[in-house]
């Protein structure tokens, strides 16, 4: 008799959560408190309690390509930033693809998940439900936690003396959902995280004023890169990740940073981040907001009056509304506190997935981590590891080898990221994935593809790090992933072709990839042939006067 693994929550973890499951031969359920898949996702027009709840204009800061599932390319129509709209269609026709929905109970809350007494030998969960106001007990074999991490607003009040005095509206962004009441107001904006960064470029076009308070500022990049690809298709690759990890931690820092401030002085407009590696939020219009004075970007608060705040650098400023786009915490209200135990943000998971101390491996979370990349791809390769080890097919290592691994990442981690809470879940989006996948013994190897499949291997090493890559080899492979790997451009550029006067651009990246491999061979032939040269002694004749009386008398001219 197969497994059964329960899935909480049908968001985008939850989803892939029940594939993987049918993949590997289990049994899942899935259950979501809502009347929709789509967690996150699923735009509503009020916030709703238990629920994340995203903006109206929210666009994904990463792109299609990057950030779809493995196995399933978004649409060569989709643009290659979506709107939330898009991206819950994507969700939509991925569970239709795979006949997700039959797995799925909606509006069916899960109330508890308690170990079953057995568990030390059976690693049992007793789950309790409610549906239709009805409580129900089940028993299942694994479970998923996928109930997504931006339910609870993080908004530490005691940051922010003298704030019960304010007589303006205050909320936190999780509340915010448009423009529209905040016209013609002065307007302070907490935090520079992406919803702070989103929030305050649509408040300045329309608002009196907007200011921009940060404690530790940030990093900004563009969605763009060079030849208006991407900017993750361009910076998320294999060899500048192999690169990274060649060089010396300083240097590569160096190189990072100086990425970082390539597209301007973050200092001139006020957003230098105290910590050089912070991770960078995705905002094409913050700096040029900033350039005309529609954002003033502040320190942090020091203390509100009824009717203004005053800054940490002494200025004051009146205000009418004040939105703390401060973050999240996770909660996970369903489960007993020593089965995941959260400090501020920080979390002892075994690669940000199993709790480290339990006496079966049966229990996953789902998408904590934080990549500098796409999430999707992420909690896809998680859930794939997970249902092997629910299955036996992938073990974990001893409690105290676990231990070990989170306190030597964690180290690393705060070497590159910086202490914080914030930070503590951040991670290297390939450096994770590549960990992921050779414990599913999924990882391209590159020797073997460079000698087997050059054009692909190129793609693989040298080319945007896509999600395909993950299903090439091993178990769950796709014969499908090659072919989405050497058309990863073409469903790129096709969205925004739509007046076409010019080659391909593609040919233009051909081009530069033909004059890269031309002047590498070149090199080293030239190198070969001069060596060659040398011990023949042929080197002298270029020198001699023989040599340019000749060439002289070639192109007609008489030096003498
Ligand atoms: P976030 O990334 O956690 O950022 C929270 C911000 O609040 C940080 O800038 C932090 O400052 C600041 N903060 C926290 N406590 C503070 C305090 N006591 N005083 C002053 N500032 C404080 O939260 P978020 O921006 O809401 O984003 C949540 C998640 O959603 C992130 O993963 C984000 O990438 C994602 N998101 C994506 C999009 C998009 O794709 N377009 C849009 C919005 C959000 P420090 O940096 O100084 O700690």
């Amino acid at each position: 008799m197969s497994q059964r693994v329960a899935i909480i929550g049908a968001g985008c973890s939850g989803l892939t959560a029940i594939k993987c499951c049918l993949e590997e031969g289990l049994e899942p359920t899935c259950f979501e408190q809502s009347d929709g898949i789509g967690g996150l996702w699923k735009f509503t027009e009020t916030v709703k309690e238990d629920k994340a709840s995203i903006y109206k204009s929210v666009f994904t800061n990463t792109s299609k390509e990057m950030m779809c599932y493995s196995d399933f390319p978004m649409p060569e129509d989709f643009p290659v930033c979506l709107h939330h709209s898009k991206i819950l269609e994507y969700l939509n026709l991925y569970a239709e693809h795979f006949n997700l929905f039959k797995y799925i109970q909606c509006q069916t809350k899960v109330c508890s998940v308690k170990q079953h007494s057995d568990f030390a030998t059976t690693g049992q969960w007793n789950i309790e439900i409610e549906k239709d106001g009805n409580r129900e007990m089940d028993v299942f074999d694994a479970v998923f936690v996928c109930n997504g991490h931006y339910n609870e607003p993080y908004l530490p009040l005691d940051s922010f003396p003298g704030l019960e005095h304010f007589k303006g509206r205050h909320i936190h962004s999780r509340f915010y959902k448009t423009f529209e009441e905040y016209q013609g107001k002065t307007v302070v904006v907490v935090g520079t995280g992406n919803s702070a960064g989103d929030i305050s470029v649509e408040l300045s076009h329309t608002a009196k004023q907007v200011y921009l308070s940060t404690r530790h500022g940030s990093w900004v990049v563009s969605r763009i890169s060079r030849g208006g690809f991407p900017i993750d298709m361009i910076m998320s690759r294999r060899y500048t990740m192999w690169i990274k990890n060649f060089l010396p931690r300083i240097l590569a820092a160096k190189i990072s940073e100086k990425f970082m401030s390539s597209w301007f002085h973050h200092s001139n407009l006020g957003l230098e981040p105290k910590f050089r590696l912070k991770h960078p939020i995705v905002n094409d219009y913050l700096p040029s907001q900033i350039l005309q004075g529609s954002i003033k970007v502040k320190p942090s608060i020091k203390s509100f009056s009824e009717t203004s705040v005053t800054f940490e650098d002494g200025t004051v400023t009146d205000v009418d509304e004040v939105i703390f786009a401060t973050g999240y915490s996770s909660t996970f209200p369903f489960l007993d506190d020593d089965i995941i135990k959260l400090n501020n943000n920080d979390v002892s998971l075994y690669k940000y997935v199993f709790p480290i101390n339990l006496e079966k491996p049966t229990l996953a979370l789902l998408g904590l981590v934080q990549p500098l990349g796409p999430i999707m791809p992420t909690v896809e390769i998680q859930a794939r590891w997970a249902t092997r080890v629910f299955k036996g097919a992938s073990q974990l290592p001893s409690v105290k080898d676990m231990e070990n691994y989170c306190t030597k990442s964690k180290e690393s981690n705060n070497k590159w990221f910086g202490v914080g809470r914030a930070q503590v879940l951040q991670t290297h989006y390939i450096d994770y994935i590549n960990n992921i996948s050779r414990e599913i013994g999924i990882h391209p190897n590159m020797i073997y593809l460079f000698l087997t499949d050059p054009r692909l291997a190129w793609q693989v090493f040298f080319g945007p790090c896509t999600p395909y890559q993950l299903r090439l080899a091993g178990p769950g492979k796709w014969s499908g992933a090659r072919n989405a790997i050497l058309t990863q451009w073409d469903r790129t550029i096709k969205p925004t072709r739509t007046r076409v006067l010019h080659e391909h651009p593609e040919s233009w990246l051909n081009f530069k990839r033909v004059l890269v491999i031309g002047s590498l061979l070149t090199a080293m032939w030239v190198s070969r042939a001069s060596l060659n040269a040398l011990q023949s002694g042929y080197l002298a004749w270029p020198a001699s006067v023989a040599f340019w009386s000749r060439i002289f008398s070639m192109v007609g001219i008489n030096p003498m």
